[in-house]
């Protein structure tokens, strides 16, 4: 649903806002006094100065704002027709999103645009934009001034609190701080302080001569499982027998590791056995995977487990999506969860 609202400025440059939910544009009700979702018109009388940035503005609102807690696969293929029917006629899009699941969709979206071109900002905030002392009004704006900078940023990006992020290296690691995202395995692209400097070393190329395209394709039967001591075994094993099931994100301890109890390494092993892609994550935000450094890691390693290098739960999870979504063999996804496919893995 696009409720159209063009602001007139002197730039050449046009930035699509969408405006999907999320705090950043909630207000508490008046009856239950639970946050809920504001619709769009209120929100952009709240900014008044979108009007005075050096741009031009058109927005596009859901029909019906979620909580981002709602954002499912068909959420994702929606967001990502509403930028392809409007790529060419923009040169920038800022996406007003909940905070909960932005890491994720940064991460489907960065995956689903293909030979991106032009930036793709997810921004949005911890406290309402109706609130006085509030982190929205800030974070819409410099998230519009790097979306319409001369400094072309071809990637789907994080903007919070001073800092954008690369979408699918991002986690929202606070719900209190407004500095509530963090990227601990890949330098920010953009510092914003006094000046906005642009990590021109960090910023992905422009691919050239590569049509873009979006892939809106994605597969839902993966699974994550976050180990703990003393978990039971027989979960994996409820797990694997899910039918349809394709893969598996395990997020294992430090770089990699896992107990080496038999039963364990039988259940994963008969799941391997069957083709099921089996990812092995760390918990810890920083870092990388190695398989193969403990003793503790090299039978997953042995029995055919992938490492997920230093990607994030959020784009380990997402990769699966698109992958599968592609429909490629089991073998195929393997290959192509330990390569980098769009800066997500170092
Ligand atoms: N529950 C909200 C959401 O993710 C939180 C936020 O936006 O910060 O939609």
């Amino acid at each position: 649903m696009a409720a159209n609202l063009k602001l007139k400025t002197k730039n050449s440059k046009r930035i699509l806002i969408i405006y999907t939910g999320g705090t950043i544009g909630m207000m508490h009700h008046h009856k239950t006094k639970a946050l809920v979702p504001l619709n769009f018109s209120e929100i952009t009388s709240h900014i008044p100065e979108l009007k005075h940035l050096k741009c031009k503005i058109d927005f596009h609102s859901w029909k019906k704002p979620i909580d981002s807690s709602n954002v499912d696969l068909d959420f994702w293929k929606e967001l990502a027709s509403v930028i392809e029917k409007n790529y060419s006629k923009h040169d920038g899009f800022v996406i007003l999103h909940g905070t909960d699941t932005m890491a994720y969709t940064a991460s489907a979206l960065s995956f689903m645009l293909d030979n991106l071109q032009k930036p793709v900002i997810l921004t949005g905030s911890q406290v309402p934009l109706g609130a006085i002392r509030n982190d929205a009004r800030r974070n819409i704006i410099t998230a519009m001034e790097i979306a319409s900078s001369n400094v072309v940023i071809p990637e789907v990006g994080i903007y919070f609190s001073n800092q954008l992020y690369r979408g699918n290296r991002a986690e929202k690691y606070s719900s209190s701080k407004f500095d509530a995202f963090h990227s601990l395995s890949y330098p920010a692209l953009v510092e914003a302080g006094v000046n906005i400097e642009y990590n021109k070393e960090a910023i992905a190329k422009k691919p050239k001569g590569k049509k873009f395209r979006v892939h809106k394709s994605l597969d839902s039967n993966v699974a994550l499982i976050k180990l703990f001591p003393g978990i039971p075994y027989s979960m994996f094993w409820q797990v694997i027998k899910i039918d349809g099931l394709k893969a598996i994100v395990l997020e294992a301890f430090g770089s990699g590791n896992a107990p080496t109890d038999e039963v364990f390494i039988g259940y994963l092993k008969y799941a391997t056995d069957r083709g099921i892609v089996i990812v092995d994550i760390s918990q810890c935000s920083g870092g990388s995977v190695e398989l193969g450094k403990y003793e503790t890691s090299a039978l997953l390693k042995k029995i055919g487990v992938v490492s997920g290098g230093d990607m994030t739960t959020e784009a380990a999870l997402t990769k699966l999506m698109f992958l599968f979504g592609q429909n490629y063999s089991a073998k195929k996804v393997k290959q192509l969860m330990e390569k980098n496919l769009r800066g997500e893995l170092s």
